[in-house]
């Protein structure tokens, strides 16, 4: 027996959900979304992220990011074409920071904190390798996704499994029903819509709300990673840099603006991101500060924040459909995509065996 299953959302967490699902010959995978890898739009987060695995999470609530760095690791070691290369990752902590008004990537920035012993290369800084102003730091090895990249190539491995993929736009989550390629009503519906949870009916999660981010995308390169605790113009303002993979330039960020809907990047703050890097790292424009940058382009994307935290969930619609969720990864929907994908693979697993069905079955 199969399951015809629909994915609606095909970000990162939807395209990694579709992956592991695909894995099993039981389920038959069809991926519904408005935007597909490729397309850049506010209302779609993951072509934004960085993305680096940099972990946000408390030590309690570790799982989705424990999870996903073994197999993160693992595509960077053997699968270049992905677009995932190893960097060090630089924090900066600054102490007045760990007393104000807390950040949500607090944890971040413990001096003890539960990733030392996940991620490779974990130790503390001397205060002779520290930025001016900063009290203390920290460096590991972390990983930066060229997203563009990665983000095809998890299409590519969804449709090597079978997978389909087509455009649709749903205005209530039981519509996703229709959708299977399979031409039955599917089975399973897998919600995956990041901040469309916030409207999509039949869900209309009141506890999602945006988290900008602005960043700039410049062409100089800059090696390791760094990542402040705070900036001197206080959150939302922050202070990180990544350099992408292949050519993918070096993103300079940012902003953390929950609430904040607005699609064009504003001069501003880009010139304040600017500033702050090149004050820390004046090495990355040659010591010819904002002028040295070549920049590719500004942007805005929207962060999937929810205030009661991830929703990795099961629940049933009002005509028995089973329905599976995965949104709300604010910042961290890359480096936990692995874990929260193999959570959902685990409550489709609990629907099957309630519905009789063995769950031996071949691997493809
Ligand atoms: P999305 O990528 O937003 O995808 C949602 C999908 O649902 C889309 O396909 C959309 O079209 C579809 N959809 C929504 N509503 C409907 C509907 N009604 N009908 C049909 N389709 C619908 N994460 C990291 O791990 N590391 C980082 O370094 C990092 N840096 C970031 C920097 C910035 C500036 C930003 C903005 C984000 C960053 N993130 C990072 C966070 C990460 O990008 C998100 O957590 C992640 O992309 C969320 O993915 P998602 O698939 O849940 O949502």
């Amino acid at each position: 027996m199969t399951n015809a299953i629909v994915v609606v959302g095909a970000g990162v967490s939807g395209l990694t959900t579709a992956l592991l699902l695909s894995k099993s010959n039981a389920n038959v995978v069809t991926i519904i979304a408005k935007h597909m890898p490729g397309d850049y739009d506010i209302e779609y987060a993951s072509p934004w992220a960085g993305a680096n695995f940099l972990p946000m999470s408390t030590r309690e609530n570790s799982r989705w990011e424990r999870r996903t760095w073994p197999e993160i690791k693992r595509i960077t070691e053997e699968v270049p074409e992905a677009g995932i290369h190893f960097q060090t990752s630089r924090i900066f902590r600054r102490d007045k920071d760990m007393e104000g008004p807390s950040c949500p990537s607090d944890p971040m920035f413990d001096h003890d904190p539960w990733f030392q012993s996940v991620l490779p290369d974990y130790k503390e800084l001397d205060a002779a390798r520290l930025p001016a102003g900063h009290d203390s730091g920290c460096e590991f090895t972390s990983v930066c996704i060229n997203t563009a990249m990665y983000l095809q190539w998890l299409v590519g491995q969804c449709i090597k499994n079978g997978v389909v993929l087509k455009r649709a736009v749903i205005s209530h989550i039981r519509e996703a029903k229709n959708y299977s390629h399979t031409g039955k009503p599917a089975d399973i519906i897998v919600n995956a819509t990041g901040l469309g949870s916030l409207k999509l009916g039949g869900v209309e999660d009141q506890a999602m709300a945006p988290s900008r981010g602005q960043i700039v995308l410049v062409r100089n390169e800059l090696h390791p990673m760094i990542t402040t605790s705070g900036t001197e113009e206080g959150l939302p303002e922050i202070l990180y840099t990544m350099q992408r993979p292949a050519g993918g330039g070096t993103i300079l960020g940012g902003t953390y603006d929950i609430g904040n809907w607005e699609s064009v990047p504003d001069p501003n703050i880009a010139l304040r991101i600017m500033r702050r890097v090149v004050e820390v790292c004046p090495e990355i424009a040659g010591g010819k500060g904002i002028d040295g940058l070549s920049v590719i382009r500004h942007g805005a994307g929207l962060r999937p924040y929810r205030k009661t935290g991830v929703r990795v969930e099961r629940g049933k619609l009002d005509d028995g459909t089973r329905i599976v969720h995965n949104y709300g990864h604010a910042g961290w929907g890359y480096q936990g995509s692995y874990g929260c994908a193999e959570g959902v693979v685990e409550l489709v697993n609990a629907i099957r065996e309630e519905n009789g069905e063995s769950l031996v079955t071949e691997p493809k």
